[in-house]
């Protein structure tokens, strides 16, 4: 039986030239870039040309690009590291976020930005939420459990009025703008100047790298705290000794992913049109979750009514197939899905919900495969 992997949103096999590229660094150059010597001087030099690798992608300074160990610790960092600074501020993130940047949120003043039925912001409504001492706003560029896509620029110029109203009244409250983007890089741009973030997330267990590997982009100028204290290293940002293989592994997976993205956009787009199409063939009743155009094409949400998804997962595992119930990268699932929840979705529906994704490796054969499976479970 030939096994079919669907759930590249929560994580993807290390490409091999990333590997390659890390090799090295668990051995050969091991050395501490904070000691003095010259190999470690060597080793400093390699995580400033990483650094400067993964700035060249997102069209960022070098010195604006903090190591982490993941998306969860950028977005932790991002929330935590402005809002602890402002006693009175709020924060506005979306209700569709990831428990990365939900969770942080609620040790500040907060409030959640309602998504409409597609999982998508309303930028009015938003507009309306931002109050004098708002401080951050938060907000996902792709979706980990539908797919749906933020309109980032758009929320990004009224974030640039909001501060230019407050230079004008004196109110000196910064504005910061936050986006996990843990989910686009592998098909979407991430440049900073053109998204209009001040703080930008990304991941490299996602897109081909290693695990455990992301950074936080901070915007010059922007106020942080950090969070975790030690020696001081990344700017004093993020202290403990570097992990040059994890660094160089992140910046080359982006390289590549980032070089690659406008093919591989066209071409999920379409092993996601004929998903649907089969879907709709041979399972009527089948609804997908998610914005119709405003979606990235390796997320595809399915609801499948009076069905348990759970179950359905396991029926497919049994057959070789790996897809997913909501997000996997939740530890505990005992609660439904708080995505299609604040889309609207009632809780059989949430309940009766699967995740596919997709990736480098899925054919037009794996996604045949799949639905014509699926439809033969339910048919028992
Ligand atoms: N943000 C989003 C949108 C994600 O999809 C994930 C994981 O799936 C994360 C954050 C957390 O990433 P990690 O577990 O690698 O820290």
């Amino acid at each position: 039986m030939k096994s079919i992997y669907l759930d590249y949103a929560a994580a993807t096999p290390l490409d091999k030239r990333v590997l390659k590229a890390m090799v090295p660094f668990f051995s050969k150059v091991f050395h501490n870039p904070s000691s003095v010597y010259l190999a470690a001087r060597q080793a400093r030099q390699v995580l400033e040309q990483t650094r400067a690798t993964i700035a060249k992608c997102l069209g960022a300074k070098t010195g604006e690009i903090i190591f982490t160990s993941g998306a969860t610790e950028a977005n932790n960092m991002a929330i935590a590291g402005t809002m602890r600074q402002f006693p009175d501020g709020e924060a506005l993130v979306s209700a569709i976020e990831h428990e990365s940047v939900l969770e942080p949120a609620k040790q500040f003043k907060h409030r959640l930005i309602p998504v409409d039925k597609h999982g998508l912001v309303d930028l009015n409504k938003l507009a309306k939420m931002i109050k004098p001492k708002t401080v951050l706003i938060s907000l996902m560029y792709v979706n980990n459990e539908v797919g749906t896509i933020q309109p980032l620029a758009k929320a990004a110029q009224f974030v640039k009025e909001v501060r230019q109203q407050r230079l004008k009244t004196k109110n000196d409250q910064p504005l910061y703008f936050h986006s996990d983007a843990a989910q686009a890089g592998n098909l979407f741009d991430l440049h900073v100047g053109r998204l209009g973030v001040d703080l930008l997330t990304i991941n490299g267990g996602k897109i081909y790298g290693p695990k455990q590997s992301g950074a936080l982009y901070v915007r010059a100028g922007t106020s942080l705290q950090p969070l975790i204290l030690g020696g001081g290293q990344e700017f004093g940002l993020r202290s403990g000794t570097e992990s040059l293989a994890t660094a160089v592994g992140l910046a080359e997976a982006l390289k590549l992913a980032q070089a690659k993205k406008t093919g591989e956009l066209k071409r999920l787009q379409q092993l996601s049109n004929l998903f649907s199409n089969q879907l709709k063939s041979q399972l009527p009743e089948a609804t997908i979750n998610g914005h119709d155009k405003k979606k990235s094409p390796h997320i595809i949400s399915v609801s499948l009514p009076g069905q348990d998804a759970e179950r359905l997962v396991m029926e497919l595992d049994k057959h070789g197939i790996a897809a997913a119930v909501g997000s996997a990268c939740s530890a505990s699932r005992e609660d439904p899905s708080h995505v299609l929840k604040a889309m609207g979705l009632s809780e059989p529906m949430i309940r009766s919900s699967l995740r596919f994704s997709f990736g480098r490796a899925t054919t037009e054969a794996d996604i045949k495969t799949t639905v014509l499976t699926l439809s033969k479970i339910l048919a028992k």
